[in-house]
């Protein structure tokens, strides 16, 4: 941020409303000499201040920090690029979720497939260890995957080919549904067409 051009723009905006520094001080509860450290660019408004100071100066809250006004195609342009960025941390926040769910996955199954295949050969011989050992991997194994599957609902969304559109489908859509990859087989609540949506990670 450039103080002095921040500072430049304050006085400008104040003699445009036609406001000496004392009239903007009293109006804002501060000191005029708060009001001249702002216009001689060596401080910053309290962050505090800020909603009612653009309020009296009648500009915006990116106006004050850029030190100038902008066309509405500008803040447009500002806004647009914030919600590219935050579009692309919430990806990058999906994507790791899903990647760490998946080695999660893998690892709690061989883990459990150990145990099953343990239980089978301990049950040769005790069998009622063997038999709750093998009961225990399998009961792991299924509630692994339906976590699996509970965080893969959870995490971004399904965009239908058909028509486009991007939803969080319901748990039992997904838990029932056919699966190729990270796409699956629904039905969109929006075109209403069965087809296998792809998971994707924002909207
Ligand atoms: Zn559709």
């Amino acid at each position: 941020m450039n103080q002095e051009k921040i500072g430049k723009f304050i006085a400008s905006c104040r003699k445009e409303q036609g406001f000496t520094q004392t009239v903007l001080a009293e109006k804002l509860g501060i000191t005029d000499r708060a009001v001249s450290k702002w216009e001689t660019g060596r401080n910053l408004p309290d962050a505090a201040i800020m909603p009612e100071l653009c309020g009296l100066l009648n500009i915006q809250l990116s106006e004050l920090f850029r030190g100038e006004r902008m066309t509405t195609e500008a803040h447009q342009k500002a806004f647009d690029a914030l919600l590219l960025e935050m579009k692309q941390q919430e990806e990058a926040a999906n994507r790791r979720i899903l990647q760490l769910e998946k080695v999660l996955v893998c690892m709690t199954i061989a883990v459990s497939l150990t145990m099953i295949l343990g239980g089978c050969y301990l049950a040769k011989d005790h069998l009622a260890l063997g038999i709750a050992l093998l009961t225990f991997g399998a009961a792991v194994v299924f509630a692994v995957c339906f976590v699996g599957v509970k965080i893969e609902h959870d995490t971004g969304y399904y965009e239908c080919p058909e028509c486009g559109e991007r939803y969080i489908p319901t748990m039992k859509a997904v838990v029932m549904a056919l699966h190729r990859g990270t796409a699956r087989k629904m039905t969109c609540p929006f075109c209403g067409k069965c087809a296998y949506h792809q998971k994707v990670l924002a909207r």
